[in-house]
């Protein structure tokens, strides 16, 4: 029934995507039709983390941009979702918190959002949300068990089960970035040392190849070629090529890398049986040169009765991904 109202309503509306990252330095808003088409989008990316006031008046605009009445010839708003990179109580519609900003704390987003827009609104994790934009139109469409990893600044996971996000009892499931995956490792984001994030996040990565060259003089050279003399902007892309060129330094930030996503995946996998892992964020970009070591590793990692039919597979949507989800969130049950 649910399929066919959409159907019905498919030429007579909007929904809206809107994007937090996890410092809300990174925000994005989106209008797309009801077959999650993006019709017109508006990215600000700042340098610096901003205050929580200076996010919701930068969203604002964003907003009046994306809602100029010229591109709503075909109908009115009716929906927005939100996907946030920080822990969201989606049962009370708040932030709970963001991973790499202050401010958010207990933040009811979902209430800003459905007054300044008089629509309803959902909000949740920006991996959840991905996820579930992954097996509604993406890498995992027809999968009945799931799993989106947002290897971006931080890392995320989200679990769809059945098509229907998987929350657990607190809203935290999914937070795969603080599993121990070396013991008395780096220092991560939380407080904690050798999380998964510490070590494999985008962040991670390129702290580690800057860290390391320091001793190594052909190595910085390396890093100096590929950022052209900016070696404070080198992506996780980068390292990995460098490792596949035969930089000895970025091959070991490389190993480190694959050993614990290895270990974090192949627990995952034991726990949950997925049919699906879709890898996404910046590192994800590194594209091959990150998936086909990692299947080797997880395939001996895993019992092969758990592992054998698995696909591991990059994003279907790129960078783009945390806003397709939030349209996804949009569009759940119109
Ligand atoms: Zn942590």
């Amino acid at each position: 029934m649910q399929r066919t109202t959409g159907k019905l309503l498919a030429t007579q509306g909007y929904v809206l995507g809107i994007e937090i990252s996890g410092s809300g330095s990174r925000q994005s808003v989106a209008l797309a039709d009801l077959n999650g088409k993006i019709l017109h989008r508006v990215r600000r990316p700042l340098e610096y983390v901003p205050d929580t006031g200076t996010v919701l008046r930068l969203l604002d605009d964003m907003l009046n941009e994306v809602m100029h009445p010229e591109q709503l010839h075909d109908g009115r708003i009716l929906r927005a979702g939100v996907a946030v990179g920080g822990l969201v109580d989606t049962a009370r519609g708040m932030v709970r918190t963001l991973h790499h900003a202050h401010g958010w704390d207990n933040f009811p987003l979902q209430d800003h959002f459905e007054q300044r827009l008089d629509v309803p609104c959902i909000i949740d994790n920006n991996a959840n949300a991905a996820a579930l934009a992954e097996v509604a139109y993406g890498a995992a469409v027809g999968e009945r068990v799931a799993l989106y990893v947002g290897l971006g600044r931080g890392i995320g996971g989200g679990l769809v089960v059945n098509g229907k996000i998987y929350h657990g009892m607190t809203c935290t499931a999914g937070e795969i970035g603080h599993m121990l995956v070396k013991e008395n490792g780096p220092k991560c984001s939380c407080g904690g040392y050798g999380h998964l994030e510490a070590i494999a996040s985008a962040q991670a990565i390129s702290r580690a190849m800057i860290g390391l060259s320091i001793e190594y003089p052909e190595t910085e050279a390396a890093i100096g070629r590929v950022t052209e003399g900016r070696a404070e902007r080198i992506t996780a892309e980068q390292v990995f090529r460098l490792a596949a060129e035969g930089d000895k330094i970025a091959q070991r930030i490389v190993d480190d890398v694959q050993t614990s996503l290895g270990i974090a995946l192949a627990n995952i996998v034991h726990l949950i049986n997925p049919g699906v892992i879709i890898l996404g964020g910046q590192v994800a970009q590194a594209g091959a040169l990150l998936i086909q070591p990692l299947q080797t590793r997880i395939h001996e990692l895993c019992l092969p009765a758990a592992s054998e039919d698995l696909r591991i597979v990059q994003s279907s949507f790129g960078i783009e991904a945390n806003t397709v989800g939030a349209i996804t969130l949009a569009l759940q049950d119109i």
